[in-house]
């Protein structure tokens, strides 16, 4: 996108101050708010991953009493095609406002929103194992290029400040476009993304614990591969932890 002239910004403003934008997702005019696109109303009603989940994926179970009798049962997916991850988590369930701040942050490019929602991820952070270092789910340097970033990475640096813990960024690389997960049936997302990721040092990551991170988890088909990857590649275990999922 074109960077837009200052006199436009000035315009902007003051048609904002007159006719201040709605909430992205209850459409109140917004005149002050600490969340960009958001009342404060809607942004809290963010709603947690509904317990019980499965322990290793973090899928919801349908049945409140599905871990009450084994802790740790893991859900059908994860014993008929146990994942390339340790353990994942998800902090949120894929839900308005969280579904409508994604889309702004990373389709509109609303950049704005990378600090707030990672803010949300750390404030909600479940208890990790020891990790040696994060990594964000790459995107394919063509999309890259389209979106001008990496919502991934953008929330995964705050976090590895936060942590104290090392990003690599460049480390897993995408090494063919792929079309979104959510567009396709349950049997094409298991191929979409098969050796769809490679590692570009993998002497970096030896025996090291990786924490990798993404916005949205969908099937945890994306994560699986990025784990397949990395452990292919010589790492130690490996974690994800999103700030969605699909629900
Ligand atoms: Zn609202
Ligand atoms: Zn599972």
């Amino acid at each position: 996108m074109p960077k837009v002239p200052a006199w436009q910004d000035v315009v902007q403003a003051l048609i904002h101050l007159v006719f201040p934008s709605g909430c992205a997702s209850c459409q109140t005019p917004l005149w002050q708010t600490s969340i960009p696109f958001f009342c404060q109303s809607c942004w809290g009603k963010l709603s947690l991953l509904p317990e019980p989940y499965c322990p290793q994926c973090g899928r919801p179970f349908a049945s409140p009493v599905a871990l009450t009798h084994s802790p740790t049962h893991a859900c059908g997916a994860c014993r008929e095609h146990p994942p390339a991850f340790s353990k994942a988590w998800s902090v949120f369930a894929y839900q308005t406002p969280l579904k409508e701040a994604l889309a702004l942050f990373k389709y509109r490019g609303k950049v704005t929103l990378a600090h707030p929602l990672a803010r949300l991820l750390i404030q909600h952070l479940p208890s990790l194992p020891p990790v040696d270092v994060i990594m964000p789910v790459p995107l394919h340097a063509q999309r890259l290029r389209e979106r001008e970033f990496n919502q991934s990475a953008l929330l995964a640096n705050p976090l590895s400040q936060h942590l104290g813990l090392p990003l690599i960024l460049g480390g897993l690389i995408r090494t063919r476009p792929t079309v979104p997960q959510t567009s396709l049936t349950r049997k094409e997302r298991l191929t979409n993304l098969r050796g769809a990721f490679s590692v570009s040092q993998p002497v970096a990551i030896q025996g090291k614990a990786i924490l990798v991170i993404d916005d949205v988890m969908t099937t945890g088909t994306t994560l699986h591969e990025c784990a397949h990857t990395l452990r292919q590649a010589g790492s130690g275990p490996v974690y994800g932890l999103t700030l969605a999922r699909m629900v």
